[in-house]
């Protein structure tokens, strides 16, 4: 049993936590807050022992009346990976005292790749990440493009890749984020980071990608172009997809045709949060014209990032060198049907 703690126990923190909770492999020895808000108080309620990020706040949770089991010093001995989920930019700087304690880390994808070292997706590149000691699980929006395009690769072979990802403005718990009301080329330059992102992890994809963001919270949503080497039917992409780990191909003649329904679906799932950890692809999109693959692909931006951090934690700590069984073993102890 590998022992995993959560840094910054926000929206991919807690996900995390109960993905590796649910895993008969690793535990969850600790999970750090900074702020006594109601995310601590649940974390105690849950059972996972809880520690002061930034222990010159620990007054603040006294204060709160949380029960806290120490400071981050004292997790840092008890854990074989810290899986870092602070904002954005803030895990480079913890890197550096992970190296300084001898501790695995794995971070989230508002790190840099240049500052981590080496990316992970759990269908692109998992052997390359065995028994690796600082590795990042690449964005929502990267392991969108990845989960299906690997399989497209694997099945045709990819020319080149064109998309324009259409991002959610806020997640559904942000207040402070936007746009409320207009439509944003994020960035307005072409490309977007997306595109030099998928390579950290496919590494030889022609691929470039452009950005907008939307006044929604729900979910992502892409439009891919894919030029293919060796073109095949259409049935035969549908088929691939249909039968890839993580992907789920929805219609939108059955009442999917928005990400509004797609997520109202996801809660009647029943699965905790109401999250959708895979990539639902809209069948009548999937299309192939002149040797070129055309679909539309939703992101449940906060969620689907969260099986491939279980996948990372097994290939780090080399429990398991075969990406197919953790993918399997991973999807069965969180309820993956797709
Ligand atoms: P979040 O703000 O929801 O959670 C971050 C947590 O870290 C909070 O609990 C916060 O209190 C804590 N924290 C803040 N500063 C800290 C510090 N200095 N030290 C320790 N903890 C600190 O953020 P999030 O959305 O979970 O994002 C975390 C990472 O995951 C980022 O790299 C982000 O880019 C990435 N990510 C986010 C999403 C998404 O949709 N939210 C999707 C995929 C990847």
């Amino acid at each position: 049993m590998k022992n995993v703690g959560i840094n910054g126990y926000g929206t991919i923190g807690k996900r995390v936590a109960d993905a590796v909770a649910c895993q008969d492999d690793m535990q969850i020895v600790g999970v750090t807050k900074r702020t006594p808000d109601f995310e601590a108080q649940m974390a105690v309620e849950k059972g996972f022992p809880l520690y002061i990020s930034a222990p010159e706040r620990e007054g603040l949770f006294e204060e709160a009346d949380i029960k806290v089991t120490g400071t981050i010093d004292d997790l840092y001995n008890k854990v074989d990976v810290m899986v870092d989920c602070t904002p954005g930019g803030i895990g480079a700087k913890n890197k550096v005292i992970y190296e300084e304690k001898g501790i695995k880390g794995i971070f989230q994808g508002g790190e840099k790749h240049e500052q981590i070292g080496k990316s992970f997706n759990s269908f692109a590149n998992y052997q390359d990440n065995l028994g690796t000691d600082f590795v990042r699980v690449v964005s929502c929006n990267t392991t969108g493009l990845c989960r299906t395009l690997q399989p497209i690769d694997d099945l045709c072979g990819i020319k080149k890749v064109r998309a324009v990802m259409v991002r959610r403005g806020a997640d559904p718990g942000q207040i402070k984020s936007g746009p409320i009301n207009a439509i944003v080329p994020n960035p307005p330059t072409v490309p977007s980071h997306h595109g030099p992102d998928v390579q950290t992890v496919m590494y030889d994809l022609n691929i470039i990608t452009m950005a907008l963001l939307v006044p929604t919270t729900l979910m992502h949503q892409h439009n891919l172009m894919v030029e293919l080497e060796n073109p095949s039917g259409v049935d035969d992409v549908i088929d691939t997809l249909e039968a890839t780990p993580r992907v789920i191909l929805v219609e939108a003649e059955k009442g999917l045709g928005s990400t509004a329904e797609i997520m109202e679906c996801a809660r009647d799932l029943g699965r905790p949060r109401s999250d959708l950890f895979e990539i639902a692809v809209w069948k009548e999109s999937l299309n192939i014209k002149d040797g070129e693959l055309f679909y539309m692909q939703a992101i449940h931006q906060e969620s689907d990032v969260v099986p491939e951090n279980v996948d990372c934690i097994r290939a780090m700590l080399e429990i398991e060198e075969d990406p197919a069984k953790s993918i399997e073993k991973t999807n069965k102890n969180m309820g993956i049907i797709g």
